[in-house]
């Protein structure tokens, strides 16, 4: 069986929830190959080995530097029919879900998002996906012959002990069609992490009292070397920018670790974050409802606390 993941980059590194995914599709026990579209170091792509991928293609067109989509789908379809790969397998990320639908349509593949665990083939193809915020769970058979997988983040395990990968550049046939949607500019937000891929988050709510005690967190997410987010009354409030509001009407993330400060934890805060591996819970009361959600809590005045705490960080 042969299966084709395709791998995103950032920083001249592969990301950590591909290398996930090239894990899933070595789990499969198939012919893993990877794909990576762009500009990055092959001794990077080889790392995507470790993982479980035996060969990474490698495109490295300048007309796709952009990242247009419907360009991706193109070229990750023809790739597919070059290996004889049946099954896609990919991050469920902002770039992985509409580059999948676009394969989806082209090959008239089966697609399902947000799965967390193996397929099932003792009767059809059934894959479990997350829903309703990691609230509940759905099986879904995919009946088609061709298939597409996005794989939650942090879902399953990162296998590590595989060997390099070999690195083939790959160029797929392209048209003027393909490039119709034009990127005129592309302009980084923020030198900082991003928050819906970043490993540690740290939150502040409304228990912060004001924007200008935000230089707290911002120290400790520093420290830590986190993103930082917020409650959406915060965001609400303008203490905040909106892009950082976690939550079910925001972003929602899954971390390794998730540090809320001064935030009360009602559901749909916890809506945004329980995928999160571990949840460290800071509030003066120790009722607040987010302990209950917590790993590890410390009651107390965030004000005394953060401080102290990246103190101790940064003397580790
Ligand atoms: P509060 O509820 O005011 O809690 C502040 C907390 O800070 C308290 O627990 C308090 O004990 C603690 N505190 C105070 N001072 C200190 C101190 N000095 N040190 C330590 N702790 C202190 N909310 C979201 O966050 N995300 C969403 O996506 C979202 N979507 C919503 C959608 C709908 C349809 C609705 C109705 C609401 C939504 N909300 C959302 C709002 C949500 O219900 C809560 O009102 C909100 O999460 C509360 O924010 P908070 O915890 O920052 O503030």
């Amino acid at each position: 069986m042969s299966i084709l993941v395709f791998i995103e980059h950032a920083e001249g590194a592969v990301k950590k929830s591909s290398l996930e995914a090239v894990s899933y599709a070595a789990a499969m026990e198939g012919d893993v190959t990877a794909i990576a579209i762009g500009s990055i170091a092959e001794d990077a792509l080889k790392s995507a080995g470790k993982a479980g991928a035996s060969k990474v293609l490698h495109v490295t067109d300048e007309k796709l530097e952009k990242g247009i989509i419907q360009a991706y789908a193109n070229v990750i379809s023809q790739a597919m029919e070059k290996i004889g790969a049946n099954i896609l397998v990919l991050a469920k990320s902002s770039l992985g879900d509409p580059v999948a639908a676009r394969v989806s349509a082209k090959l008239d593949a089966g697609f399902v998002s947000n799965i967390v665990d193996l397929p099932d083939t003792s009767s059809g193809f059934q894959v479990k996906r997350s829903i309703y915020t990691g609230k509940a769970f759905a099986n879904v058979n995919i009946t088609t012959e061709k298939k597409i997988l996005g794989i939650k983040k942090n879902a399953v395990e990162l296998k590590e002990d595989g060997a390099d990968a070999s690195v083939e550049k790959f160029a797929a046939n392209l048209s003027d069609a393909d490039f119709n949607v034009k990127i005129t500019s592309q302009d980084k937000a923020t030198g900082e992490v991003l928050l819906p891929e970043a490993e540690i988050v740290v939150s502040g709510g409304r228990g912060m009292k004001g924007p200008e005690n935000w230089g707290m967190i911002e120290e400790l997410a520093k420290t830590l070397g986190a993103a930082t987010g917020c409650s959406k009354p915060v965001s609400d409030m303008g203490w905040r920018p909106h892009h950082e509001h976690v939550g079910q009407t925001g972003v929602k993330v899954s971390p390794q670790l998730y540090v809320a400060v001064g935030i009360s934890g009602a559901i749909q805060h916890l809506a945004g974050v329980n995928s999160s591996k571990n949840i460290l819970v800071i509030n003066k009361d120790a009722e607040a409802p987010f302990f209950s959600a917590a790993d590890y809590g410390i009651v107390g005045d965030a004000f005394e606390v953060v401080p102290k705490l990246t103190a101790a960080l940064k003397a580790a």
